[in-house]
Parts: structure tokens; sequence; C-alpha cells
């Protein structure tokens, strides 16, 4: 069964008002033209590749290009232009795509969701390989299971599935693909049922060498350990097999307060947090002026009322939207505030070891003097309980499980390209200043610098074995507009 419908979130709200600002021009233009062709490429090379390629080749002179370039979010620093796009329609598609890539010395950019923070869905002078129209999902009920092409997002895998009264665990975020898997992967249902990579059954991968494997605890068990949490180094993955969960109705919505009382709140977001149950995750927003809890719990929904109701005791809210609705629900409930809908977004996150009273200060100081002409908000996200942290460490190549730890993003935006400079400035000071608090760590999915060098804080102690398996099946480093390992 295939789905084509997007589902709008807070988040895709700010993502796709700015791409739809920036290009607005270009939206109403989209023919491919079969005449174009890039300059660094021979147009007999591009048409040799069209006539065995089922989806579309987009190049620098096309209509769609423009729309198609880009990174997720709009700044200088993701600014780039492919040499080619190629949004494939199917695995051979991906195939053929790799081959040309390589025949013609392209880097490679993979894109599915074109959510990271750095760009990584987008290249200058190369190839994008894009899986954003690869979106079929198919369900087993009776093995609760869904076998997810590599361009589904979470909103419309979890409209498949909740058709069934089953839900993956998945991002917080509906527009995220599937980058999160490899990454790790924290979501609502994470201190239950763990992080997405545990709950990945089987992939299907085509290696840099142009070969499609098989990756599960039998077969190719070394990949399949390093493709959770190891990132896009071992090669492109078109589906994945999930474990899907019976969940069907939850509390959710947020408290919002002034942000007079967010020192106050985040604190007691803290203690709340450290001791909820699997059942329940919430994020703590700050914006200059509100914060919000936005929660979700599933399970005893009157047992989760009578927790909840102890936050709105230790603070009543001002606004309170908090509800008894349907999972499926949960990547178009309300945003508890104003998260503005500037065209130009610098998008960062730093991993909080422990939510001290000085790193809530600190981000309480930061709210209060944004550059100029600069909208600033911090979402305190994925607060590390439960199942996720019970699993071993070494258990797949995601590692950061510890307890207690935090992970903070946090979004600048503008409106004017003049503003640039000065609020990226403002925003990579913020992003150096927050390294205190880190440990030396850095969640994968919310990398804001370069792999390679910082491989080592991103994977900690698995970054041997993930050289050996980075060894194995990119030892050319085909894959590395990513969290890059470097092969030994
Ligand atoms: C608004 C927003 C909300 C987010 N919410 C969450 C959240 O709740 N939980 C969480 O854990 N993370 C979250 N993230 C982080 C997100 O998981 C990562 O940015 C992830 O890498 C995005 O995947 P993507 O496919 O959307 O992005 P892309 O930019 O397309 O890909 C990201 C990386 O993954 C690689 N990749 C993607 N798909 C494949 C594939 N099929 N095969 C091989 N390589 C591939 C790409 O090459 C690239 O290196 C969020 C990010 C944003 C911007």
């Amino acid at each position: 069964m295939s789905i084509l419908s997007i589902t709008t979130t807070r988040r895709t709200f700010i993502r796709q008002s700015a791409i739809a600002t920036a290009l607005m021009p270009f939206l109403f233009s989209c023919q491919e033209s079969s005449q174009s062709f890039s300059s660094v490429l021979d147009k007999g090379a591009i048409d040799k590749l069209r006539n065995v390629f089922g989806g579309q080749l987009i190049l620098p002179n096309d209509a769609q290009y423009e729309l198609k370039r880009r990174a997720g979010f709009i700044n200088p620093d993701l600014d780039r232009h492919p040499a080619l796009i190629a949004v494939c329609k199917n695995e051979q598609d991906v195939l053929r795509s790799l081959e040309f890539a390589q025949q013609h010395q392209l880097e490679l950019s993979v894109r599915s969701g074109n959510h990271s923070n750095m760009g990584w869905g987008t290249v200058e002078n190369g190839m994008v390989v894009d899986l954003s129209q690869m979106k079929s999902v198919t369900i087993n009920t009776d093995k609760k299971t869904a076998i997810v092409s590599a361009g589904a997002t979470a909103a419309e895998i979890l409209a498949v599935t909740a058709a069934y009264g089953l839900a993956p665990v998945l991002g917080e975020c509906g527009s995220v693909g599937s980058g999160i898997v490899l990454g790790g992967g924290l979501g609502w249902l994470t201190g239950k049922y763990g992080a997405t990579c545990d709950n990945l059954l089987h992939a299907r991968m085509i290696t840099a060498d142009i070969q499609t494997l098989h990756a599960d605890a039998q077969v190719n068990h070394d990949l399949f350990w390093g493709i959770r949490g190891g990132g896009g180094n071992f090669g492109i993955a078109t589906s994945f097999e999930y474990q899907l969960h019976p969940v069907n109705e939850i509390l959710g919505g947020s408290f919002v307060y002034p942000i007079s009382k967010a020192r106050s709140i985040l604190r007691f977001f803290n203690e709340f947090m450290s001791h909820a149950p699997d059942e329940l995750q919430a994020d703590c927003y700050v914006t200059r002026k509100e914060c919000w809890v936005e929660f979700v719990y599933f399970g005893d929904l009157n047992k989760g009322e009578a927790l909840l109701n102890t936050f709105r005791k230790f603070a009543k809210p001002e606004k309170d939207s908090l509800k008894r609705r349907l999972f499926s629900d949960v990547y178009t409930m309300e945003p508890g505030g104003d998260l503005g809908t500037d065209p130009y977004v610098s998008n960062k996150g730093s991993y909080i070891e422990r939510l001290t009273d000085e790193v809530i200060d600190f981000v309480i100081e930061c709210v209060s003097q944004p550059p100029q002409s600069g909208n600033v908000f911090f979402d305190f996200s994925h607060y590390m309980h439960g199942e996720v942290c019970r699993i071993a460490s070494d258990a797949t190549a995601f590692e950061l499980r510890q307890p207690g730890a935090a992970h903070l993003t946090y979004w600048l935006t503008w409106k004017e390209p003049s503003d640039a400079a000065a609020c990226m400035t403002w925003h990579n000071n913020i992003f150096e200043r927050l390294e205190s608090y880190a440990g030396g760590r850095v969640y994968s999915n919310y990398m804001s610098t370069p792999g390679g060098a910082n491989a080592k804080s991103v994977f900690g102690s698995n970054l041997p074995r993930l050289k050996q398996l980075k060894k194995k099946y990119d030892p050319r480093n085909v894959f590395h507009l990513n969290q890059n390992i470097l092969p030994e």
C-alpha cells in the first residue's frame, strides 16, 4: 500500500514555509526540460542515464532545480548547487544513480527527508540521490511489522499503520525521513520501546560496490549492527522493516507559561522527567515570550491524567491543550506557542549531559538577548529515560543512551538575507558555549558540525568497530556526507 499525503507539524511548518517563501516563483513552473544539461556533465552521459532511469533527472537549467537543489533549511552555509539530482522511483534507479555518480566521480549526497542540520541532503557540484518519492508502506498485521521504502516520512508511515491501531517508533516530527533510524532515532514512544534503530528488523542496502544486500540479525549481521546508529556510512538503504506497537489513544498537548516562569518550569520539568514512567515523553520549549511543555502519554490514561495533574498543581498553565486524542494525530498537535514563519533558518543541536540550573540559566539568558533581527527558540527534547537507556550501548552502533541526559535543539530564524551573517555568528557562538554542557558527546541525528574528526564524540566506544565496518563496506568513503566515519 502506498501513500502520498504529507502531514504538517509545527516544525515542518517552519521548514516548508521557509522553502515556499523563498521559492514561490518556481513553485508554479515545475516542468522538467528534456533539453537541459549540467555544465559539468556530458549531455550524452545524461541521455544514456535517462534511457534507463524510471524517476526524474533534474539539471541546473530545469525549472524544478531551484526547489530541489536546496537543503531543508535556507541559510548561506547550506546554499549548494548539485550538478545532478536523481529523484529515484525505485531501487533500480538507486543502483543506476550510484553507478553513475561513481563513473563520473561525482560527490554523492543521499537524501530522504532532507532534515539534516548540516544539509547533507544536498551537495555543491555533486549528485543528489533523492529517495523522497519512494514511499511504499506495507503492513503485516499478524507480525505487527511494516516494510517501508526509504522516502516515506514519519507522518506518512504512521498514517498507514494507525489505521490498524499500530505505530512505529519514529521521531517527534512528522516530516523527518529515513535518516532517523540510521542515526538512532528518539521519539514519543522511545521510553517504552527504545530508539527507532532498536525497532529495526531488516534493511535492504546498496553498497559502494553496487551490490544489493540484506541486513538483519542473521544475514550480514555486522552491517545490521552498523546501520543502527552508524549513519549513512555503509550504503544507501532502500527499505526498512520495523516492529510496530499497539498505540491508540494518548494524552497529548501543551501547558503554556509566561517567560517569567521559565526558570522554575524548567527546573520542575527536569525533576518531573527524572521520575517519568516509560509511557511518558515531554519537550520543553523556550521562546522570548513564553515557555511550554508538550506532553505525550500513552498507556493507562487515568494514571496519566493523575500524573500530569501534578504538573498542573505545581504551576497552573496560562493555556492548557492537554487532552485525550488519537496517537495518529501526534504530528498535527497544535503548537503550545508561536515559533514564527521566517524564511531563513539555522538549526543546531547539542547533547546535554544533565539539565542543570546552569544550562537553564544559560538558555534563559540567550532568549532574552537574541540578535536584533532574529527570532530564537530552544527545545529541550528526548529526556533520556526508560527502555532506550536499558539497551546495552554496544547492542547497536547507537551508543548514547545515558539516563538523565536531554537533547537541546535551538533555532534561529530571520527575514532578510542581509541579516544572515549576524544571525549565524550569534548561533555559532551559542553552539560553542553549549559544548561545555555536552560532556564531549554529540547525538548523531542532531550533529551540527562535519563528521570525520568529530566521529569519536558521536560514536564513543563503538567507533573502532564502526571503522572496521567502514573499511569493509565503503573503503573509498563514497558515502561521506553524513556522520562520517573515516575508514581505518
Ligand atoms: C524539525 C526536525 C525534527 C527532528 N526531530 C527528531 C526527533 O524527534 N528524533 C530524532 O531522533 N531526530 C530528529 N531530528 C533529526 C533527524 O532525525 C536527522 O536530521 C535525520 O538524519 C534526518 O533524516 P532525513 O532523512 O529527514 O534527512 P536527510 O537530510 O535526507 O538525511 C540525513 C542523513 O541521513 C542519510 N540518509 C538518509 N536516508 C538514507 C538512506 N535511506 N540510506 C542512506 N543514507 C541515508 C543522508 O545521506 C544524510 O547523511 C529532527 C530534525 C529536524 C530538522
